[in-house]
This record gives structure tokens, sequence and C-alpha cells, in this order.
């Protein structure tokens, strides 16, 4: 007899988990994984920040039960995200047209807006950038909608294709769900500028798009008030909005799955009842977010000395990468004179989307154990002083 399983097909692997496997059998002891979305500090190690030590300490010394979370969450976490988010003194803040829920990390935001608005523009399609963050695609398609790409990146300039966004945009049906990245694009670490963004925005609401901002690097780029801002600005030209957000890479928080999702509505009682349904949505999920990276994130925010603590940890993780693009560009100038890498320097993030084709990857990888992604995204949150030289020359051996 035919058992329930017999039908059920290999799953493909993971891309980018299939990396870090090949890279964690690899015996080559001068090994380097740029294929991670996660941050290195200098010695190569995942940093645990000190105001997050400081907050567990805090917490630790409570001692408090277990108990749930409200559905939405922590009300404290919520608050404090929301005023990241948007800026405490917005009028959408100010006028309590906005709700966010904590969600489990970004991911689990998307996952929620998505259900969500399947629920509510069940015949709307989803528009995400080319190339763009791979779980982006699977993640509405499970929630049941057609994805279609947006012209992003343009290989010649190694930067954004605007015209073809732009172009794009204009010619969506209105109530299309067009999903965008805040700041620090993943994979190509290429950002619209502020002058393209306003015209974004005037096409996005002057059409009726219903906009998604992902903004999973908020303080990766130029700071953390430089990098909310196209969430403000978009905030300001009314709703409806949507934004997810993570903590993953702010608070080196990835395991304890800290994000929240924000909805902007255009009234305070409109707003009331989209936070009622969004519940419903978490209820039969997952019912309640987990308590601890909540908890974390809450006090670091609300506590000023650890708020403090907190903004210089990450300018520094900000600062550490962007010496790393430029020793990379310094470094690769040196050795390949006849070829421009300018545009490392300019892309913001953790990520570049280096130029390198699939034949140079696969060298890299079989011949100097250098693991990158087949499309060229490298890490550059996972260079540092030890490895640059390393990585370096073997680039410039494949290039
Ligand atoms: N969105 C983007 C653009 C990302 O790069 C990531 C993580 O890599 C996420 C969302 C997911 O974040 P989290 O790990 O908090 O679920």
């Amino acid at each position: 007899t035919a058992s329930l399983f017999g039908a059920v097909d290999m799953a493909p692997r993971d891309p980018i988990l299939g990396i870090t496997e090949a890279y964690n059998a690899d015996k080559n002891p001068n090994k380097v994984n740029l294929g991670v979305g996660v941050y290195y500090d200098d010695n190569g190690k995942v940093p645990l920040l000190e105001c997050v030590r400081k907050a567990e300490a805090q917490l630790l010394e409570k001692a408090a039960p277990r108990t749930y979370l409200p559905i939405d969450g922590l009300a404290a976490y919520d608050k404090a995200v929301q005023e990241l988010v948007f800026g405490a003194d917005s009028a959408v803040v100010q006028e309590k047209r906005a709700i966010t829920v904590q969600a489990i990390g970004g991911t689990g935001a998307l996952k929620i807006g998505a259900d969500f608005l399947k629920r509510f523009a069940p015949d709307s399609q989803v528009w995400i950038s080319d190339p763009s963050w791979e779980n982006h695609r699977a993640l509405f398609e499970s929630a049941g909608f057609v994805v279609n790409s947006y012209p992003y990146y343009d290989p010649a300039t190694r930067g954004v294709n605007f015209a073809g966004m732009l172009g794009a945009l204009q010619s969506m049906p209105a109530g299309s769900i067009v999903l965008l990245h805040a700041c620090c694009h993943n994979p190509t670490g290429a950002d619209l500028t502020d002058e393209q963004w306003k015209q974004v925005i005037e096409v996005v609401t002057g059409r009726g798009l219903i906009p998604f901002l992902d903004m999973a690097y908020q303080g990766f780029g130029d700071g953390i008030d430089a990098d909310g801002r196209v969430v403000r600005q978009f905030a300001q030209a009314g709703g409806p909005l949507f934004v997810s957000n993570s903590f993953s890479k702010s608070f080196s928080l990835y395991g304890e799955r800290v994000g929240a999702l924000s909805i902007v509505a255009a009234s305070t009682e409109e707003a009331a009842r989209v936070l009622s349904q969004l519940k419903r949505v978490v209820r039969t999920n997952y019912s309640n977010p987990p308590l601890h990276g909540g908890q974390v994130v809450a006090t670091a925010l609300a506590t000023p000395e650890l708020r403090a603590l907190w903004e210089e940890e990450l300018a520094a993780m900000r600062v550490r990468i962007r010496e790393m693009r430029q020793a990379l560009v310094a470094k690769l100038k040196a050795k390949v004179p006849n070829q421009n890498f300018d545009f490392v320097i300019t892309q913001r993030g953790m990520f570049s989307y280096s130029g390198l084709t699939k034949a140079q990857v696969e060298r890299l990888r079989n011949e100097y154990s250098v693991y990158a992604v087949d499309t060229g995204r490298i890490c550059v949150a996972a260079l540092n002083s030890k490895n640059i030289d390393y990585v370096v020359d073997a680039i410039a051996k494949v290039l």
C-alpha cells in the first residue's frame, strides 16, 4: 500500500545555507565565508552587544515569571519600536494612526503582513525588486499571492536601474502591493538616492499602490534616523503603509527572533480595526510572540544609558563595514589597477553585488576556499583585518 509520504519529493536545499554547510566541511585553515547574512566583528565572531548583556542582567535580576505576552506583543516594545521606526514626534504616532505588533523577526513581520493583506486585498498582486531577498517571493507566494518583479539592479552601473523601476511602478494596477527595501538593499547593496525616493513615493501614493517597506538593516547604512527617513516620508505621504522591521542585525539578536510589523491607517478608528484583525492573524499562526528578545530590546531602547550604548555599538558596526568597503576597494585597486571597484564604497549595508561571475565564484570556492553566493553577492561584514588580504589576493587571481 502507498504510504502518505511516498509522494513527498525532496525540497531543494536553501542555496545560502548550503554554502555554509560546504564552508563548515572545508579543511583549508584560510577559508573565508562571505556567503552569510550575518555581521561578524574584526575577530570573525558574531558579537553579543554590551547593551544586550546589560539588559539581560537587569532582566535576570528581576526573575519575573514567564507569562504569555499579549497577542500583539509587549506594549513597551511596540511603543519603543514605533517611535524608532516613525520618529516619536511623527504625526502618525501622535495621532495614533500607526499600529505596531511584535513579530517573530523580520520574516514573521512580513508573514503576518502578507496574511493580513491576503484577507483584505485578496485580488492584489505583489511586486518585489529584481533581485530581492530570496525569501520575499516564497513568503508572499505561500500567503497565496502572485508575485512579480520590477527592474531594480543594473549590472552595467552596479547601481539601480531607476528608469526601469519607475516605469514599472507607473504601469502597475492600482492596489498592487509593492515591496521596497527601506535601506541597505539585500542582496545588491544598491540604494535609491533621496531624489529617486521622492519620485517613488509620488508614484506609489499617486497611483494608489500599497507600499510594504522592509527594513532589516536600520542603522547599517548612514545611521538610525537617516536609514529610517524613507519610512517617515512614506508615512507623511499618508496611508496605507506596511513596515516590517528586524533587530536581528542591529542588535545582533538573530536567534531571538525580534521584529515588528507596523501599519499606518487613515484614522485612529481605522487603525484600531486594523489592529483587531492583525491580532486574529497572529492568534491563528502562533498565538503570541516570545518574551525574551522583546524584553531585551524594549529595555535597551527605553533605558537612556542602554539606548546610548546601543547607538554607539551600532555605529561601530556600521563604521567597521564602511572601513572594510574602503579597504577592499583600495587593496583591489592596487592589485587590479585596470578595474574600477568604487561602486563597493557607494553600496550600503552588509552586502555587495561584487560583479563576480558564477564561474569566478566557483573558482574562489574551489581553489581558495573563499565562499560567496553564485550571484556574486558578498557579505562585507564578514571581512576583517585578518582575512581581507587573503580574500583580495584570491579575487585578483580569478578576475
Ligand atoms: N528582510 C530582509 C531584506 C533581510 O535581509 C532579512 C534577513 O536576512 C529579513 C527580512 C529577515 O529578518 P529576520 O532574520 O529578522 O527574520
